[in-house]
């Protein structure tokens, strides 16, 4: 699409962006398969396709096999060209990982560093993220930015944590990280983080309910293809969704909450053990008390997903910590539950489990980068 009064150089750089994009979004292709389908002069689409050699964004290596004339060359984009990087800090811990420009995840370390709001801890985290970034040879220009998901509301500019009764990090600040870092930072909420990654895996859906089943719960709405955040930044905090108003003592101050019965530590406390160790036992042995527990979990589970669906007719994506745990059985039983009292029925392929597991926030919140970095080339 030539537009009225663009200028030349704009062209050249709206063309350049469209041969990119398109190689992209087909991951391998050829270069009479751009001029095809672009409708671009081969001489236009050579031109790019050096450019954008040069400058290390695209190679070609290999060819397609041959459809009777000159075997054509297999032209990709240089996946690692950028690099970006997500943390998601707990309590007790970090993960870090870094992904390529396809989302796919490179590298994932858990660097245990307990959380305090002081210097030594943004010090020593920072000195882990440097390590880490060291220790795999990246090489710094290449690291489009430092994505932050932490548990806690982020203030609509995105420069603090504005509520974080969990972690106790109300006081954390975009600053903490950027100022310690020589990359570009980033800080999300990492419900949002998690829901922005189940979005990247699930593209075609339009709408859907994300459940975070981590140490504590977290909920995400996907609404229009983005993460609904709300006027005040709370939109999917199904967490503090109150179910039993005498029922047990939530952090929040108040009883009962969703958090009390669907989080993974609401299921060690029920089970008495940790989690990886329950889970084991339960699908080695199916002792009667673990699965009388887990039954337990999944029946308060279905019950929020039954009512929040009626809130947001859509799929709902299981994710998070314990998402790796849930066996086809299980989604079965949920299924069967949520259908159980509902007025409408919700079909299997509704109901999705997530496989990043604990990675989840961390690697949500590395697509900011990476979609800033695509975003010129995509629009
Ligand atoms: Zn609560």
């Amino acid at each position: 699409m030539k537009e009225k009064g663009m200028t030349t150089i704009n062209l050249k750089k709206f063309n350049r962006n469209k041969v990119y994009q398109y190689i992209y979004q087909q991951k391998e292709t050829s270069k009479l398969q751009i001029v095809r389908d672009l409708q671009m002069g081969l001489s236009t689409v050579s031109q790019n396709l050096n450019e954008l050699e040069q400058d290390g964004l695209i190679c070609r290596n290999g060819y397609f096999e041959s459809t009777g004339g000159r075997k054509a060359q297999i032209i990709r984009i240089v996946e690692d060209f950028r690099i970006s990087l997500g943390l998601g800090i707990l309590k007790d811990m970090f993960h870090i990982v870094a992904v390529n420009l396809y989302g796919e995840v490179m590298a994932t370390e858990t660097i245990e560093l307990p959380y305090v709001n002081s210097d030594t801890y943004y010090t020593s985290l920072a000195e882990n993220v440097e390590t880490f970034i060291l220790n795999r040879q990246y090489e710094p220009e290449k690291i489009e930015g430092i994505s932050i998901a932490t548990q806690g509301i982020i203030s609509p500019d995105g420069t603090a944590v504005i509520y974080g009764d969990i972690m106790g990090n109300t006081q954390m600040k975009l600053s903490d990280f950027s100022s310690r870092l020589p990359y570009s930072c980033h800080l999300e909420h990492d419900s949002k983080s998690a829901a922005d990654l189940e979005l990247w895996n699930h593209p075609q859906f339009d709408s859907a309910l994300i459940f975070l089943l981590n140490p504590n719960l977290g909920g995400a709405i996907i609404t229009n293809h983005k993460v609904h955040q709300g006027k005040h930044m709370h939109s999917g905090l199904f967490e503090h969704i109150c179910i039993d108003p005498n029922g047990p003592d939530c952090y929040c101050g108040h009883r009962g909450c969703l958090e009390t019965y669907c989080s993974a530590n609401a299921l060690k406390a029920a089970a008495g053990m940790p989690i990886k160790d329950f889970f084991k036992i339960l699908h080695t042995t199916q002792t009667p008390t673990l699965l009388r527990i887990w039954r337990d979990y999944l029946d308060h589970l279905a019950f929020a997903i039954r009512n929040l669906n009626l809130v947001i007719d859509s799929p709902v994506i299981i994710s998070g910590y314990l998402a790796p745990y849930f066996r086809n059985a299980d989604m079965q039983y949920l299924l069967e539950k949520i259908n159980e009292q509902s007025l409408f029925h919700m079909e299997e392929d509704q109901l999705l489990v997530g496989n990043h597991g604990q990675y989840t926030p961390a690697i949500g919140a590395a697509l900011y980068y990476l979609k800033e970095f695509l975003s010129p080339v995509i629009s």
